[in-house]
């Protein structure tokens, strides 16, 4: 009666033969506006995931971070004057006054970070980049879900669309609305679309293995929230509990503490607060997810990301094919 979607968990790709020899022979970057990216991942515009210096270490692995607009537009400038790549802006309030300022203060790269952006005001805000900034600025635009969401964002004019609604770790999206879509699906639907922006798989990434699955169903780039909350780079502090063990906050944006921070008050929440183990440095977990990003493509033999898209064959498993996909030893019987 209803369409059948998936989710990252739900399927596997299956090994294809190849003939690459090191994961060095494999290519994963990505163009995007002007640039190429080496590792096609980008840290989110969360206010504990992308300050100044995550956007740096993403930028010195080849990746980018988008630095979040949850501040003053004094300082989220500031935050720009180390790395002058990306940031992001909502779709109201003082939009135009923090674009022009952020495009001063060097950002070639703008992202219009709206929840549900398959809307009008994204529209607008798309058109009135592209009319006063041409094609001097990147624009990355979103979240959407839908095919149509897709192909509107990139016809109104944007370099590279979010795709995910209801997936993130901390979103309550899908709880408190009922709406969304798994973030995988959402990624089939936008690669079968008629469209020039690149594909930002955002929401839901858990694993290497998601991510490879999420280029291989046609994201040009990933987008990471929870995998890069609490490291060094992170911002917020450490906390040490009873046991000497260590944290670090993890929020969703339209949380109650993100929206009392920000703003003062909170209206409709659709996401929550919590703490995550404290990782250490991001540039160690950026390295093995490079690492294993690369073994992914060559178990699929491929040598770049067009090549996987090609040979990606998907299945998908059963419940206790899942529970064979993950490490099992310890479980009961
Ligand atoms: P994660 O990588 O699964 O942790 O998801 C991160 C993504 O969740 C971000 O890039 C945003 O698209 C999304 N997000 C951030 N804050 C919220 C929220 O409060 N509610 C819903 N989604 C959110």
């Amino acid at each position: 009666m209803f369409e059948k979607v998936y989710s990252f968990g739900d399927v596997l790709l299956v090994p294809q033969k190849s003939d690459i020899e090191s994961r060095s022979e494999i290519d994963i970057s990505v163009n995007l506006g002007s640039r190429s990216y080496p590792l096609p991942v980008i840290s989110s515009p969360m206010d504990t995931v992308t300050e100044s210096a995550m956007a740096n270490c993403m930028a010195e692995v080849g990746g980018f971070g988008i630095v979040h607009r949850y501040c003053s537009i004094k300082d989220q400038c500031a935050m720009l004057s180390v790395t002058r790549r990306a940031a992001a802006v909502g779709v109201v309030g003082d939009f135009k006054e923090r674009v022009s300022a952020l495009v001063s203060a060097g950002a070639e790269l703008i992202c219009i970070d709206v929840a549900h952006g398959h809307h009008s005001l994204t529209e607008q805000a798309i058109k009135l980049l592209k009319d006063k900034y041409g094609e001097s600025i990147t624009i990355i635009a979103g979240n959407i879900a839908t095919q149509k969401g897709y192909s509107d964002l990139s016809s109104w004019g944007a370099d590279a669309v979010r795709v995910g609604i209801g997936g993130g770790s901390i979103c309550s999206t899908r709880i408190q609305t009922g709406h969304g879509v798994p973030t995988f699906q959402s990624i089939l639907y936008c690669s079968a679309a008629k469209g020039n922006a690149k594909i930002i798989a955002d929401g839901g990434l858990q694993t290497a293995g998601d991510i490879v699955k999420a280029y291989a169903a046609g994201a040009d780039l990933v987008m990471l929230g929870s995998l890069l909350a609490g490291t060094d780079e992170s911002p917020g502090q450490v906390f040490t509990d009873m046991q000497n063990k260590k944290y670090k906050v993890y929020r969703g944006m339209a949380s109650k503490e993100a929206q009392v921070d920000w703003r003062g008050e909170s209206r409709s929440l659709e996401g929550i607060s919590t703490t995550i183990p404290y990782k250490g440095p991001v540039l160690n977990i950026l390295r093995d997810l490079e690492q294993n990003i690369r073994s992914g493509l060559s178990y699929s033999g491929a040598r770049n990301l067009k090549e996987l898209r090609e040979k990606a064959e998907f299945i998908e498993q059963s419940l206790s094919g899942q529970a064979e996909s993950g490490t099992h030893i310890l479980n009961d019987r």
